[in-house]
This record gives C-alpha cells, sequence and structure tokens, in this order.
C-alpha cells in the first residue's frame, strides 16, 4: 500500500516578533533509517491541474497566476518540467481522487494560520503521485503577494520544502509586495531535482560541519559567490555532512549557519523536525576561496562551528537615508542598482558601539558611519548602477562573533525610486 504523508507547508505572514524557519531542500520521506528525496517521477510531465470555479469567484484572475507560476519555474535553465491547466471545474476539492487540484481551504484546514497549503502524495519509492493546493481566503482579504503565493506552492508541488534563504520563493513567509522571481536556491533545489542531462550540471561541494559535540545537525551550508550571493544551500545530516549539489563553476566560499531564526527547524516538514538545532557561530570553511568547476567534487570542506553565539540577526529594512520610517522584517529588503538607502540590521546580542554588518558586493559602498538605536544597527549605502539582479548575504560582526542574514538583499536592476519596497 502506497505510504500517504500530508504536508502541511505553511506560507504566513512574517512580523517582527517571526519565529524562526530552513533552506531550498528537498521534501524527504523517511524510510526504514534511509532519507528519501520525493519528485515527480520521469514521464508525468506536463503535471496536470484543474482549478475549482470557487477560486475563480475568490481570484479572478487566478488562471493567469498559476499558469506565469509554472512556467516560471519551468523556465529553469537545466531543468525539464512542464504544468498544464485542465481549465476551470465545478467541485473540484483536496483529498487523494488522482487529479491535481487548486481549491479553496476547506473548513478542515481553517484557523490554522497559514495562508495556502500543497499536499503531496508518494509511493514507497518517494515518487510523487498527486498533489493538490489550497488557498485560504484571507490569502485574498490580507492583500498578500498571490503571484508569489502560487509560485511558492507550485514549488511544493514539484517536491521542494522551505528554503531559508530570505529572499527564496521556497522561504516561508510572504508579504504583501509585488515582486516575484526565482532565486537562485531554488533554481539549483529544482534543476537538482529535474536535471535535463544526468547527472546534473555542476560541482558537488562536500564537507562536515561540527562544534563543541561532534557534528551538527541541520546546519544551514550556504555556497556564498565572489559577489555575495547565496548561490546554493544545503541542510547537513546527523552527523554534521553536508552536500552542496549542482553549484555552477565560479568562486564560492562556504559558510555555515544556525537554523536559528527567523527560520527555524518547525518552517521544515519530514524527518528534519526532529532535529535538535544547536546555536554555533557562523563560520566559513577552512582554506578560503574555492575555485569550482563543472562536473567535479571538492571534499573536505569542514567547518568549524566550535564555541558559544550570542549574535543572532534576525530583521531587515531599508529606508530612504535620513527618514524615520523604520520598519525591521524578517523578510529580504528589495534594492535598486544605482540607489543609495540606509539599511537596518536588527536581533538578538546586538551592542552599542559594536555589532556591525557587511554586504560583501562590490557595488555597495558604505558612505555613512553605523549608528544603533534600540536592537539594531544602520548605514546608508550607495549602490552602483552596474550591480546586477540577485540575492545577497549580509554579515554581521559583533567582536569575535559572525553571523549571517542569507539572502536579506534582492536586488533590481533598474531605478524606479528612491523608496524601497517592503515585502
Ligand atoms: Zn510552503
Amino acid at each position: 500500500m502506497p505510504a500517504l504523508r500530508n504536508f502541511f507547508l505553511v506560507v504566513t505572514i512574517a512580523i517582527i516578533a517571526a519565529v524562526p524557519a530552513f533552506g531550498a531542500a528537498r521534501l524527504t520521506y523517511f524510510n526504514n533509517g534511509t532519507l528519501i528525496p520525493v519528485a515527480w517521477p520521469d514521464g508525468s510531465f506536463p503535471i496536470r491541474y484543474a482549478i475549482d470555479r470557487r477560486v475563480v469567484q475568490a481570484i479572478p484572475q487566478v488562471a493567469s497566476l498559476l499558469d506565469r507560476a509554472g512556467k516560471d519555474w519551468a523556465a529553469t535553465p537545466d531543468a525539464s518540467l512542464s504544468f498544464q491547466s485542465l481549465g476551470i471545474v465545478d467541485g473540484a476539492s483536496a483529498g487523494k481522487d488522482g487529479r491535481n487540484t487548486v481549491s479553496m481551504a476547506d473548513d478542515l484546514f481553517a484557523d490554522q494560520k497559514f495562508i495556502a497549503l500543497t499536499t503531496n502524495w508518494y509511493d514507497d519509492s518517494g515518487r510523487l503521485l498527486e498533489a493538490d493546493m489550497q488557498i485560504d481566503p484571507t490569502a485574498v482579504s490580507g492583500g498578500y503577494n498571490l503571484q508569489q503565493l502560487v509560485e511558492h506552492e507550485m514549488g511544493h508541488i514539484l517536491g521542494l520544502d522551505h528554503s531559508a534563504v530570505l529572499s527564496s520563493v521556497m522561504y516561508p513567509y510572504i508579504g504583501t509586495g509585488t515582486t516575484v522571481g526565482l532565486d537562485s536556491d531554488d533554481r539549483v533545489a529544482i534543476t537538482t531535482a529535474y536535471a535535463k542531462t544526468k547527472p546534473a550540471s555542476g560541482a558537488t561541494l562536500e564537507g562536515r560541519v561540527y562544534g563543541d559535540d561532534g557534528g551538527i545537525y541541520a546546519a544551514q551550508v550556504v555556497a556564498e559567490n565572489d559577489e555575495g550571493e547565496p548561490v546554493v544551500t544545503a541542510l547537513s545530516d546527523k552527523n554534521g555532512n553536508f552536500s552542496l549539489q549542482g553549484v555552477p563553476a565560479g568562486t564560492y566560499r562556504i559558510y555555515a549557519e544556525p537554523l536559528d531564526g527567523p527560520f527555524n527547524i518547525q518552517n521544515l516538514s519530514g524527518s528534519w523536525q526532529s532535529a535538535k538545532v544547536t546555536s554555533f557561530p557562523t563560520q566559513f570553511a577552512g582554506g578560503g576561496a574555492l575555485r569550482v568547476e563543472n562536473g567535479r567534487i571538492y571534499g573536505n570542506l569542514n567547518v568549524d562551528g566550535s564555541g558559544s553565539v550570542l549574535l543572532n540577526p534576525k530583521w531587515i529594512g531599508a529606508w530612504a537615508a535620513g527618514s524615520d520610517n523604520v520598519t525591521l522584517l524578517a523578510m529580504p529588503a528589495t534594492l535598486h542598482a544605482g540607489s543609495t538607502i540606509t539599511l537596518g540590521i536588527g536581533g538578538d546580542g546586538f551592542t552599542s558601539g559594536m555589532t556591525t554588518f557587511d554586504v560583501p558586493n562590490p557595488g555597495f559602498h558604505r558612505i555613512s558611519d553605523f549608528k544603533w538605536a534600540g536592537n539594531y544597527v544602520s548605514a546608508t549605502f550607495q549602490i552602483d548602477a552596474s550591480t546586477p539582479a540577485g540575492s545577497l548575504v549580509v554579515m554581521v560582526k559583533s567582536g569575535n562573533e559572525s553571523a549571517a542574514l542569507t539572502g536579506a538583499l534582492r536586488i533590481e536592476p533598474t531605478t524606479r525610486s528612491r523608496g524601497v519596497k517592503k515585502l
């Protein structure tokens, strides 16, 4: 009998007191001690879905939102996947019936504080059989970014778990902005699952994260390129071992950080939820920058996470220099190349006069001193007009401690205004 597992995957708004979350990992299923990633088998594409008429009544443009979301995922260059709408039907609902559906959330899931969820069914080998998306009426009444919402749920339909990269589509929180677009972490995760050519292109980077008590379980490991972009992430297993797959050719530094907020272990599904979270200082793998070539495997990228840490950045905000309108969120700040902007970072363990931060991208120039207020630090930056679109890491330092906010910035290519859209 096929295994039946329901993943209640939560998308909700981030508030200042947001609970912590996890990276574009694959949905996994634990069978007799073996971790099995779930995926649609060869020959499943296009994935066909029917839209219940009640969704159209609540969201008149939902068919085009879904169509665009499917095309965005399918446009990932080295991945082979596609979706096809079966149109609008009457009486479609979630539940295993051999048909993939998009419907409104039913009463069973009311008041669970999610605004959408996807339920996946798969067999003992991790082969996906069916996936149903449900949208809660509060997604509409709350004014959330519905394009990003359906794109996120389609990631779950494809078998992705949540990502701890703030700028990724698979980050488990959503705001009311309009920005949408797959992040590098989303693209690499889906390419690894549905590679056009097998094995998938790119390199494999392997190593271990360890601390005072041995291997660290469920550490987020990030391959950051020389522009400060978090290109690929992975989680360490219970022995602390990690494998970053599908890493494009380039120059990287590898760091590991704890899942202690804003993304927490509770934001992940399946076996990850049993991981005990260990706090440790964010550290880079030894050996400095690594030049990576496609098709190769690089090993022994070990990260020493010994020692304790109090510093924990959780929130970021961006505002016009001189403005008093300061809002920090556990959501990425969207910036425009060519603009001048004040960035603020907040969290635990921030110390006035000591805690600073750095955006490790050559297009960012700090033009003010750091200022401290309450539990955040801010500074004003000029961003070169030539800075390419993408996401960036922000590194926070305080004395000997360091900690990352991965994907905290999203760069848009053009300057549309001096202001910044907040998600
Ligand atoms: Zn989700």
